[in-house]
């Protein structure tokens, strides 16, 4: 078991604690915050994990999610890391279909500020009016001679926006986009045509992508996105108050996309398991919460052929896809010790 999985169902019971002083939860009304305290704290309450022993690889394959990834850094860090599984392929083929194109890990910003919401809008609006000009500029570029956007250098590109928090400044969101263009961007232009666009902030960057690099510290396809698929808000560096006003101000917002080439190519992932590996050999390892001792105990263990705690209730189909609020077959909580019985 990993210890960062240990560290995340911790944050996730404190996170599921802090609702529960939020005005409201309470409330006759609306039981709306007592259930998403009840989700947050049953996410990964179990794991099952499949260890493909001939193949040194280990899967998690089945678990209890409450899929609001703004809020648990299980379902964040799952949401990641099955989007960069899922579309490294797309991106690698990409590239060898069009080996001309130069990979670059653009991010633009703006300046920092105290309300979270409006800080937001202002930066979606600037990068909303930069894909514009973009259009525009292959639309009219080549026909008329105007070079009206440095984004018009991008063929195809995936982005992401980001909110960090600063105790001096604010709020500080931003969008990692990693782009495949044409030509070599204009730095000082772009920095330009982004004040123009948010009349606060000349702040671009932009760092090349080594697509054949292997470590050696340059930035590699995996590395930048990573960038882009990396949590929406950093839950590690945020208290409980402000992962929970980020939440409410960001939940349902669109927060990735991808633009031309890669429009409709590359989507983030839904899916928060890893695949199974098929005609392979595991041995499988079904982990419990313990909320007493504060760690993951091994339930149960076997060998493919051998019914597991998932399978054997029938139910592995309505685990990870459906709104687990509704239906949550596998556990019944002992009112007597506290404790989430699996079965
Ligand atoms: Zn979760």
């Amino acid at each position: 078991m990993d210890f960062k999985q240990i560290e995340r169902k911790r944050r996730s019971e404190t996170l599921s604690k802090y609702i529960q002083s939020v005005p409201g939860f309470n409330s006759r009304n609306d039981s709306s915050l007592r259930r998403l305290s009840t989700t947050v704290d049953r996410c990964a309450s179990w794991l099952l994990y499949h260890e493909y022993y001939t193949e040194n690889d280990v899967r998690l394959v089945a678990a209890e999610t409450c899929k609001k990834h703004l809020l648990c850094p299980f379902c964040a860090s799952r949401r990641g890391s099955r989007s960069i599984a899922k579309n490294m392929p797309k991106i690698m083929d990409y590239i060898a279909e069009s080996p001309k194109l130069i990979p670059v890990l653009i991010t633009l910003t703006v300046k920092n500020g105290p309300d979270l919401g409006e800080r937001y809008r202002h930066l979606k609006t600037a990068f909303g009016k930069i894909r514009k000009r973009r259009s525009d500029s292959l639309r009219l570029d080549s026909r008329r001679g105007l070079a009206s956007s440095e984004f018009g250098k991008i063929d195809g590109a995936v982005y992401s926006f980001e909110q960090t928090y600063n105790p001096d400044t604010g709020w500080h969101p931003h969008v990692h986009i990693m782009a495949f263009l044409t030509d070599y961007l204009d730095m000082v232009a772009l920095s330009q045509e982004w004040h123009d666009l948010t009349g606060d902030s000349f702040i671009v960057d932009a760092r090349r992508i080594y697509p054949n690099s292997a470590g050696h510290g340059a930035l590699g396809i995996e590395g930048a996105l990573s960038e882009v698929y990396k949590y929406a808000v950093k839950l590690s560096d945020m208290t409980n108050e402000l992962t929970w006003h980020a939440y409410t101000v960001l939940r349902g917002k669109r927060l990735t996309g991808a633009l031309g080439a890669l429009y409709g190519r590359v989507v983030e992932s839904d899916e928060l398991m890893d695949e199974e590996i098929d005609d392979t050999p595991y041995v499988w390892r079904f982990y419990r919460w313990s909320r007493g001792r504060s760690t993951y105990d091994i339930a149960s263990t076997g060998t493919r052929g051998d019914m597991n705690p998932v399978d054997s209730v029938g139910c592995r189909a309505s685990l990870d896809g459906a709104d687990n609020s509704e239906r949550r077959p596998l556990e019944i909580i002992d009112p007597a010790s506290g404790l989430i019985l699996p079965y």
